[in-house]
C-alpha cells in the first residue's frame, strides 16, 4: 500500500484521511519537512489556500514541497488543494503564492456569490460509471490550461457551464486537481483514481 501524506496545516484533513484508506492507501498527516520527504505521495485538502500558504512558510515546508512536487512526487489537490497546486492565481490575496506544478491559472472563488456553493454531477475521464456528484464551496475554476495538462472535467448546464472544474498534468502527469470535494460525499473514485496514479509512479 503505498504511503500518502495530507498536508495537514489547516483544511479537512480527516476526510482525506479516511477516503485514501478507503481507496486503499496508507495516509499519515504531514506538517513538518522530514514528513514531506518521507510520503510517496501527497494530498492538499479543501479549506482555505491563503491559510495553507502562509503556514507552509511558517512551518517551513513551502520549499520542501515546491521541491518535491517539481520532482515528480504524485500530488492531488481538492478546492484550495488546486489552488495550491496551480502555477498562476487570479483573485488571490497580495503576494499569494502557491506551491505550483500544474500549468494552469486558476480562478479563486469563482463561480460567484450565487452560487458560491453548489452541487452538480460532473462525468470526470478516468472515473468510470456515472457521472460523480460534485460538491463546489466556493470553489476556484481553472481558467487556462498549458499544454501536457489534460482537462478532466466540464461543468454542465447553469451559470458555469463549460467550465473546466478537474485536470491532471504536471512533470510526470502525476498531479490531479478538481474544484470540488470528492473527501465530503463518500464516493470514493476520484481517490481511487490518484492512489492508482501514485502505485503506477512507485
Ligand atoms: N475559497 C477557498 C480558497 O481560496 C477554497 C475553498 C475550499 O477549499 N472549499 O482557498
Amino acid at each position: 500500500r503505498p504511503e500518502i501524506g495530507v498536508l495537514a496545516l489547516q483544511g479537512d484533513v480527516r476526510e482525506h484521511v479516511r477516503a485514501l484508506e478507503a481507496a486503499g492507501a496508507r495516509a499519515v498527516p504531514v506538517r513538518r519537512p522530514s514528513e514531506v520527504e518521507a510520503v510517496d505521495a501527497l494530498v492538499l485538502p479543501g479549506g482555505e489556500s491563503t491559510t495553507m500558504w502562509r503556514l507552509a512558510r511558517t512551518f517551513d515546508v513551502l520549499e520542501p514541497l515546491r521541491a518535491r512536487i517539481a520532482g515528480g512526487m504524485p500530488a492531488y489537490g481538492s478546492c484550495a488543494g488546486m489552488i495550491l497546486l496551480a502555477d498562476r492565481v487570479l483573485d488571490g490575496v497580495e503576494g499569494q503564492e502557491t506551491f505550483g506544478g500544474l500549468d494552469i491559472t486558476v480562478r479563486r472563488n469563482a463561480f460567484g456569490r450565487q452560487v458560491d456553493s453548489f452541487e452538480a454531477d460532473v462525468e470526470v475521464d478516468g472515473v468510470p460509471g456515472d457521472a460523480v456528484h460534485a460538491v463546489f464551496i466556493r470553489a476556484p475554476w481553472v481558467e487556462q490550461t498549458g499544454p501536457g495538462v489534460q482537462e478532466l472535467a466540464r461543468v454542465k448546464g447553469g451559470a458555469a457551464d463549460g467550465r473546466i472544474v478537474a485536470v491532471r498534468g504536471g512533470p510526470t502527469q502525476g498531479l490531479v486537481a478538481t474544484s470540488f470535494h470528492p473527501e465530503l460525499t463518500g464516493d470514493l473514485r476520484v481517490h481511487a483514481l490518484f492512489v492508482d496514479v501514485v502505485r503506477q509512479s512507485l
